[in-house]
């Protein structure tokens, strides 16, 4: 019955017919005989009714906290290299490359989502991404691109990143950066995640950016370093962040590992990772410092 008055309250209130000659008469128009003194909801109420946002389907409830939140300290922050005009016109060359020589792959919708606007328990998140997580993929570029394009029906083996990057400085768009990653499990970042189910916990996948780069062959191993990754995978790294970071605003300070965010203490990567070699392409980008 509500349902049915509501169309035409707000077609006359964005007429701007709000005399009170004119609601008396939409108040009689609209209950006519069948309304009663009793049940009837005031003018008051049906003018605010119409003024209030549409209510959401699920009762709102208070969000479980991550736990005590171990904050990060962002090694770019320790230092603040001088500028290298040289790495700068490199770095500006590969801006104008890059996009054209990206490579695009058909990720399976299986291993990848929409960002939510709302949490499990009614409360309203923001989707933007403010957070960027790196990542390291063990057994090179082609497996990892084979596992994203293949569907996982079950929720555990479904996986992706935004972008991984090859040895050779290969860039690989997985996802748009508009749509949820699910790069991460169980994860937080300063004191923020986000329930979307609750039966996998919290994380930042909601409001994250992954970047993945691919593992030189003396690390397909469970050892806890490596020979590192090479100049190509730096500058394209930077190349790819100085775009997420202009987009969305997110600061170096906010650029972190997976390592770092995972809950439950069972990722390392990514292993010898060198912050100075990001940090003077991103000081050279103009990003930082
Ligand atoms: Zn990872």
């Amino acid at each position: 019955m509500r349902a049915e008055v509501r169309p035409l309250v707000l077609s006359v209130v964005a007429a701007g017919v709000l005399s009170v000659g004119g609601l008396a008469w939409l108040a009689r128009d609209v209950f006519g005989s069948q309304a009663t003194a009793v049940s009837r909801p005031s003018l008051l109420e049906l003018l605010e009714e119409v003024r209030q946002a549409p209510p959401s389907g699920a009762p709102r409830r208070p969000a479980p906290m991550p736990p005590a939140p171990l904050a990060w300290s962002s090694p770019l922050e320790r230092a603040c290299p001088a500028a290298d005009w040289g790495l700068r016109r490199r770095l500006m060359a590969l801006l104008q490359t890059l996009p054209r020589e990206t490579r695009r792959i058909p990720t399976d919708p299986s291993n990848f989502g929409e960002r939510f606007r709302q949490d499990a328990f009614g409360n309203r998140v923001d989707p933007t991404p403010r957070v960027v997580v790196l990542h390291e993929t063990v057994f090179g570029l082609d497996s990892a691109i084979n596992t994203f394009i293949t569907p996982h029906p079950r929720d555990e083996d479904q996986v992706s990143y935004h972008t991984l990057i090859g040895q050779k400085g290969e860039v690989v768009q997985v996802l748009d950066p508009a749509k949820r990653a699910f790069g991460a499990g169980n994860s937080a970042f300063n004191g923020l995640w986000v329930v979307t189910n609750p039966k996998v916990g919290g994380s930042i996948n909601n409001f994250a950016l992954h970047l993945s780069l691919e593992t030189p062959l003396d690390g397909e191993n469970e050892a806890p370093s490596h020979s590192g990754y090479t100049t190509q995978q730096y500058d394209a790294m930077a190349v790819v962040l100085a775009d997420w970071m202009r987009r969305y605003r997110i600061s170096a300070s906010h650029i972190t590992t997976h390592r770092h965010v995972d809950l439950g203490s069972e990722r390392a990567d990514p292993r010898s990772f060198d912050w100075t070699q990001l940090g003077s392409r991103l000081a050279a980008l103009g990003l930082h410092c």
